[in-house]
């Protein structure tokens, strides 16, 4: 059957080692952007295996990732599906069997070599290598009389089964971004396929069997998984399956924002941007890691800002939503060299993408900022928090910032900026304001619209400095000379709180000397 007239299964495939890294999660989205174009179908295979290296918790971090940036999944551990389990953990039998096929084909052999004997080796031969060069100078089933290797299990005795590369071969990738290449197959080890110690496959085998079973069509995965794929060539062929044997696609890497080399976490704290899409609270260290969602980034932006890390649609285009980018992704464009980091972008794209929401929905969000600052919302209304928001939301990257933005319309100033002080606070600032508030006072109408030609025709009139009078006054009721217009602000706020907060101005506001 050709690749194209396939029904299109992909599978992410991470092992539970810890947080899901930016640049997994980047895979997961070009998985899913691929099955749902293709009207196929996205699996998610939990690789754990590795028992050595399983993190309690992290599989759980792994679903709800997935969950919140909208990278739906048809067949996994909890939607279940026809080709289950999908925990390799609870594939056992399954890999056991496999294993078997490979040892009665002659294709992979039984090695006894303990960590010693290896080191032992490895110390006398330089760069040793468990290959068709070496294999016959240690202990395995090609080696030991077949009465001896099956006394040796029989007892118990710990052993591997190792895959037999045969040498001299050109082993063909084939990788839909990189072409074809090809290796000698004398550079690869006879890798360890099964450990008898915990009675578990490892990667490769575990890998290719799954992708065999569940009927995988494309193995969409990072560049660094590169390496194994002539492995995985020779272990389809082993097994009779190179016809039906998944596509490649191995995704460049995700550089450093600065420089070459690979994005780290390191560089997430050092530049100040998180690397995982949620928090992540380490078991062992107790350590947090920022994430995404916590630090206020929306799903949406998230997921259009990694898009395009790697891919773009053929023009200029760049906002897009997760339907646009079904219908838009493909493998022609994608990038063949590494992506750099550019985490600033994602700032934009969050900015972008809040613009989009309604004053009401931003009130919304900004509602638990509010709590997180001692304000109770509900001691406003729906009304008054929207259209603080309102105000303020062109000027803002993430949910939090509304706080700086429009916190003063929640909290009368309790430190007034010193350098308006020394430029605006005037000896006759005292005085001018105690008029103004008493302006003020006699107001019926505080509608912008009203109020701003009768406060400024006042100042005119009295001969006043412009900018000084509306800069302090700004300075009394925000604590800065910043924000938007003050007519606004006062329209929203009220009479009362605004001729109050003039009135603890004075009071508090300290002459600079
Ligand atoms: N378990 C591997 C990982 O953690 C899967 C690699 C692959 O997709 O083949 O990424």
């Amino acid at each position: 059957m050709s690749q194209t007239e396939r029904e299109v299964r992909v599978r992410f495939a991470p092992s539970p080692t810890g947080p899901l890294h930016i640049g997994g999660v980047r895979t997961a989205l070009y998985n899913y952007l691929f099955a749902r174009q293709h009207g196929g179908k996205m699996i998610l295979r939990i690789e754990d295996t590795d028992s050595q290296r399983f993190v309690p918790g992290a599989e759980e971090y792994i679903n709800e990732a997935l969950a919140w940036l909208g990278i739906d999944i048809d067949e996994g551990v909890r939607e279940g599906g026809p080709y289950g389990p999908y925990k390799q953990s609870e594939r056992r039998d399954i890999y056991r069997e496999h294993v078997k096929m490979l040892l009665d084909a002659g294709k992979a052999y039984i090695a006894f070599d303990t960590p010693d004997e290896l080191n032992a080796k490895r110390a006398e031969i330089p760069n040793f290598q468990y290959d068709a060069s070496t294999r016959n100078s240690m202990r395995n089933s090609l080696t030991l009389p077949a009465e001896e290797v099956k006394r040796l299990i029989d007892e118990g005795t710990q052993y591997v089964v190792r895959f037999l590369v045969e040498p001299g071969r050109d082993v063909e990738v084939d990788d839909l971004l990189r072409g074809r290449v090809t290796i000698k197959s004398d550079i690869l080890d006879d890798k360890v396929l099964y450990k008898s110690a915990d009675d578990l496959p490892t990667y490769h085998l575990a890998n290719i069997v799954d992708d065999h079973l569940m009927k995988v069509s494309h193995v969409i995965r990072g560049e660094e998984w590169l390496p194994s794929a002539p492995l995985h060539v020779l272990l389809y062929e082993a097994f009779g399956w190179s016809d039906t044997a998944p596509q490649f696609v191995h995704l460049p890497l995700l550089l450093k924002p600065d420089g070459k080399g690979k994005l780290s976490k390191r560089d997430g704290d050092r530049l100040g941007f998180p690397v995982f899409p949620l928090e992540w609270h380490d078991p062992t260290s107790g350590d947090t890691s920022r994430g995404y969602r916590e630090s206020g980034y929306l799903p949406e932006a998230v997921v259009n800002f990694l898009a395009l890390l790697g891919w773009n649609p053929g023009d200029d285009t760049e906002v897009m939503s997760m339907d646009e980018l079904i219908a838009k992704f493909s493998f022609a464009h994608c990038s063949r060299s590494g992506a750099k980091f550019a985490f600033e972008k994602g700032k934009w794209f969050n900015h972008t993408y809040l613009q989009t929401k309604s004053d009401a929905e931003l009130a919304e969000l900004f509602k638990p900022v509010l709590k997180a600052h001692g304000i109770e919302p509900s001691d406003f209304s729906d009304e008054y928090i929207a259209r603080a928001v309102g105000m303020v939301k062109s000027r803002i990257n993430f949910v939090s910032d509304l706080w700086d933005h429009a916190g003063f319309f929640f909290k009368e100033p309790v430190e007034y900026e010193a350098k308006s002080i020394r430029k605006r606070w005037t000896p006759d600032m005292p005085g001018n304001m105690a008029a103004l508030a008493e302006l003020l006072e006699s107001q019926p109408d505080f509608s912008a619209a009203v109020l701003e030609p009768i406060v400024l025709g006042w100042i005119a009139e009295k001969g006043m400095h412009l900018g000084n009078v509306m800069n302090a006054f700004r300075l009394t009721v925000v604590g800065e000379c910043k924000g938007p217009h003050m007519f606004e602000i006062t329209e929203l706020m009220g009479k009362d709180e605004t001729i109050r907060r003039i009135r603890t101005g004075i009071e508090r506001i300290q002459p600079a000397e």
